[in-house]
């Protein structure tokens, strides 16, 4: 008997007729001898809905009651998985985070899991029911629900496929059936990828690539669980496995490059003729940090006459509260001005490989310049490599990059 954990993304639960395919595939798969916990996330574009009417209320929204209304679409779509299973013949039985004590720290909207009372579970398991679990919700040491950041159900599922041990933990998704070399959405010749290494995907999970939520790639790279992604109209396919790179089998010939990914949800901010002195960043981004804005990219230009200019990105929701942050450090600090723009992208180039290679950054800025397209920022690590672009340029940018690098179909 095995201990298979499935998660079934929005689109996959869309609608009834939607619902009724994923029952069908947990009854299918627990008849093959399995024990199945079936997490679920809301049904596609509910959560958006729920974040709508929140707004509507109070922008930026409560931070507790926040947590309360966004929570709610999971509840809907397990009751509703339970139900369809149990019409079909199977016995089912749903439960909520706070059912299974998804414990984790008051931080809303981005709560941290701290442990999970898997004890209804096994209980329901050994009762031979097909277990369906909200995913993304939480709860709190002191009873608050909590949300575990969008896409979080890929984290419950993680999570409880660590706490049980699991044999498998599957992530079915409707509109891509594994993880591409890029979003096939943006890119026709995007390539799927029978294998890639935790930190590759955590990097491309971090850098954009909506298919994953990071945090979850982070849980199961930590706690060993191999993922494997794969498509839910079509459950007998291969899909994609993410893996500690050591199992992961590279070609004969080394991939230097495995993915682009992008991110249009950044903003950039200059403060000008910042004076260059000691401790003059340190208060600029302590005033961020304290505000709980996460800075991405940091530039700072030649000093030129004792001045120089600080440019650095962060996230578009936090874009107006760091306008407003800067402004005000620049005066304390005696800067000239704060500019900003909030129309850019960043493009990344995300591959273990070039951890050996040289000139991966040269052939990017080339293949960039030949579309004329301007680089605005750059940051490297050990990994990947990073452009701030222009956002008008991010589809061709993504394109020309998969094509520079041979990432497509056409060259396998
Ligand atoms: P789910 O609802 O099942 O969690 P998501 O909508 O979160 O699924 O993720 C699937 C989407 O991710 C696809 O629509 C696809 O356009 C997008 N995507 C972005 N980058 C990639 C990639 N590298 N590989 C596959 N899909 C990607
Ligand atoms: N429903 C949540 C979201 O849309 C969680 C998830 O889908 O994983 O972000
Ligand atoms: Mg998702």
């Amino acid at each position: 008997m095995a201990l298979v954990v499935q998660k079934y993304g929005g689109t996959s639960v869309a609608s009834i007729e939607k619902i009724r395919r994923v029952a069908e595939h947990i009854i299918a798969t627990k008849k093959k001898k399995n024990d199945v916990i079936a997490v679920v996330s809301a049904m596609a574009g509910e959560t958006d809905r729920l974040v709508g009417l929140a707004k509507e209320v109070m922008d930026p929204p409560d931070e507790r009651e926040f947590d309360v209304i966004t929570s709610s679409g999971e509840q809907v779509s397990s009751g509703l998985v339970a139900m369809t299973i149990k019409s079909l013949g199977e016995d089912a039985i749903s439960f909520q985070g706070h059912q299974i004590r998804i414990t984790t720290d008051n931080i809303y909207s981005k709560a941290k899991i701290k442990s999970i009372d898997d004890r209804n579970v096994r209980v329901a398991l050994g009762e031979k029911k097909a277990v369906v679990i909200a995913g993304f919700q939480g709860v709190d040491e002191d009873g608050n629900l909590t949300t575990l950041g969008r896409g979080g159900s890929d984290l419950t599922a993680v999570a409880l496929a660590a706490v049980m041990g699991a044999d498998a933990c599957e992530l079915y998704k409707d509109d891509v059936d594994g993880v591409y070399t890029t979003d096939p959405g943006v890119c026709p010749d995007a390539r799927k990828l029978s294998q890639i290494s935790y930190d590759e995907m955590l990097e491309m999970a971090s850098l954009g690539s909506k298919v994953l939520q990071a945090r979850a790639v982070e849980f199961a790279k930590k706690f060993k669980v191999p993922i494997h992604v794969k498509s839910t109209p079509r459950p007998e396919d291969e899909g994609t496995w993410v893996l500690d790179e050591e199992k992961v089998m590279k070609s004969m010939e080394e991939v230097v490059v495995s993915g682009v990914s992008y991110d249009r949800d950044q903003a950039k901010i200059t403060v000008t003729q910042v004076p260059d002195q000691p401790g003059i960043a340190a208060k600029l981004f302590s005033s961020l940090a304290d505000e709980n804005v996460v800075v991405d990219m940091i530039v700072q230009n030649v000093s030129t006459e004792g001045f120089t200019d600080l440019t650095f990105t962060v996230p578009k929701s936090d874009f107006k509260k760091s306008i407003e942050l800067s402004e005000k450090m620049a005066r304390e600090l005696g800067a000239k001005q704060v500019l900003s723009d909030n129309l850019i992208s960043k493009i990344s180039l995300v591959g273990v490989g070039m951890k050996t290679h040289s000139g991966v950054a040269s052939r990017m800025f080339r293949a960039l310049a030949n579309e004329e397209i301007n680089i605005m920022m750059i940051s490297t690590s050990e990994i990947k490599i990073s452009c701030v672009l222009e956002e008008k340029d991010t589809e061709t940018a993504v394109r020309t990059l998969h094509d520079a690098f041979n990432l497509g179909k056409t060259d396998e």
